[in-house]
């Protein structure tokens, strides 16, 4: 993988998947990476093995996740250079920068060993990750994202045999209840987080989502489905997870009273948002979403962002859904194209029109859901001071307040004081909430406070896998350590 390569793609999802095979299309060398290792990405996780061995998590899974066979069968027939297993923790525009010309620098790491890869184009496709919840009790063990049991699901076959509610707001939620209750699972409830009033909210957009009447239907289906096989839908304000030393019982209001219901596996769920931290990590700008609530990297109608060179596409460029991805995707691969001399400006602009079009029929229908299914500020900005919001570093509610009060400008100084953001997940889990606490607090914009400063690796790398770092073109230096001594010794 040590050669400059025209396009470096990360992410064999959706979009990333797509983008290869229209970039092969117009002939451009294409190198997809992705820790995963299979492509498919999230919809389609491990999507060969399911279709060919496990006919029963195929019933389970439904049409909607076996239709991305057929993108994964083109992905691997185009012809592009496919690398699973493979971490990049870092995308380096410093190069780029100082000479126009320059390749753009991915850190990667495969089996163990750190590498550079060149290119002179990237698409960034990360996808997405599911939005923290802080809520009472989320710590506890037994409780675990819908996401996640959906990825054990697809990845193992493996579903829950004891009582389960999910709770939360967003299509995953019905989608993994009904699911689950496909595969067997006794979903006792599904409780709905969404604050009150939000069926009106996108009353005025639903003319425009009647334009994509199968995804529409395919939520009222889920909904009729989970009634017939008698689990409660209802709606639930102030959650609260309880029990000694695992989670014994949901506690919720409904309808202004309280109520409390056994669980022996709850699963949260309230929504997804862009993964950015390569983008973020590049330093390239990023705009605060305020409809998805979410900060993305600002981009044009190509994908491009701050950096030329650097494209963004899927829902790691903004939530749009796994059919949108693969606009997107096929989108940045024609401005890729172009960009490597493979197609003129026409062709680009002549060739993106269909794709342009399906864009906006999603971008309408994405409008309904995220009016639909906003998640709650009180989930958004957790109050009780006893809530974890960094679950690394074991950092309430109560901390950040403090260091509000005292004066602290924004995240980055909050990090400092309290150390939310420096675990292992680098902020992935709590960034996004403690920024809009402090917007809150500090009765100003997200967009204002802005993000934790994110620096390369964004992924974990070993001291050791640094140091055998192959490709950087640059022979080790032999020279003697660096000579410390007392400030009044003289060399
Ligand atoms: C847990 C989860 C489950 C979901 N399940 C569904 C579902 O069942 N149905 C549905 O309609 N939507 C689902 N979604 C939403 C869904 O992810 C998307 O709409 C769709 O998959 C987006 O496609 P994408 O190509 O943009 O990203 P993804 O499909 O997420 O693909 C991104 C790929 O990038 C790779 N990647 C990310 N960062 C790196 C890195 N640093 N190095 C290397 N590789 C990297 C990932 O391994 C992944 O394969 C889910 C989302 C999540 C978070």
């Amino acid at each position: 993988m040590n050669e400059t390569v025209g396009l470096a793609i990360i992410g064999a999802g959706p979009a990333g998947m797509s983008a290869a095979i229209a970039a092969r299309e117009h002939g451009a060398d294409v190198l997809v990476l992705d820790e995963q290792a299979t492509p498919g990405g999230q919809i389609y996780r491990n999507v060969e093995t399911v279709t060919a061995e496990r006919p029963e998590t195929v019933r389970v899974l439904g049409g909607d996740y076996t239709a991305g066979a057929a993108l994964v069968r083109a992905f691997r027939g185009c012809g592009a250079e496919y690398s699973p297993r493979t971490t990049v923790w870092e995308v380096s525009t410093v190069a780029r920068r100082e000479d126009a010309r320059a390749p753009l620098e991915l850190g990667v790491l495969r089996d163990g060993v750190a590498e550079i890869v060149r290119a002179h184009c990237v698409i960034v496709a990360s996808g997405a990750q599911e939005r923290a919840v802080p809520v009472p009790g989320a710590t506890l063990p037994g409780v675990m994202s819908a996401g996640g049991a959906q990825s054990l699901l697809k990845g193992s076959g493996l579903v829950p045999d004891v009582p389960v509610v999910i709770a939360g707001s967003g299509p995953l939620v019905y989608l993994v209840a009904w699911q689950l209750v496909r595969a067997g699972t006794p979903v006792r409830a599904v409780l709905l987080t969404m604050p009150p009033g939000w069926k009106g909210r996108a009353g005025g957009t639903l003319p425009e989502a009647l334009a994509m009447p199968g995804a529409l239907f395919k939520g009222v289906g889920w909904r009729r489905a989970l009634a017939a096989g008698g689990v409660e839908v209802m709606q639930a304000c102030d959650l609260a997870i309880e029990g000694r030393d695992r989670v014994e019982s949901v506690r919720f209001r409904h309808h202004g009273r309280e109520r409390s219901m056994e669980a022996s596996l709850v699963l949260l769920h309230e929504g997804v948002i862009p993964n950015a931290h390569l983008t973020l990590a590049a330093r390239l700008d990023h705009v605060w979403d305020a409809r998805q609530h979410a900060f993305r990297p600002a981009m044009d109608e190509w994908g491009r962002t701050s950096e030329p060179g650097v494209l963004a596409a899927g829902d790691g460029a903004r939530i749009l859904g796994a059919e949108a991805a693969v606009e997107t995707g096929r989108i940045a691969a024609l401005e890729a194209a172009y960009r490597l001399g493979r197609i003129h400006v026409h062709q680009r602009d002549a060739l993106a029109k269909p794709h342009r079009a399906s864009l906006a029929r999603h971008r309408r229908f994405r409008e309904f859901l995220d009016l639909t299914f906003e998640p709650a500020p009180t989930t958004r900005r957790p109050a009780d001071p006893a809530v974890m919001v960094c679950r690394c570093e074991e950092v309430t509610v109560a901390e950040i307040e403090r260091v509000v009060v005292h004066g602290c400008p924004g995240p980055n100084q909050a990090k400092a004081f309290t150390r939310c953001g420096m675990g292992p997940c680098q902020g992935r889990m709590c960034a996004t909430v403690v920024s809009e606490m402090f917007a809150e607090r500090r009765h100003t914009g997200v967009g204002a406070v802005g993000h934790y400063r994110i620096r390369p690796p964004v992924k974990p790398v070993t001291v050791g896998e640094l140091a055998g770092l192959v490709g950087t073109g640059v022979a080790p230096v032999d020279r003697p350590s660096t000579p410390i001594r007392p400030e009044h010794v003289q060399a």
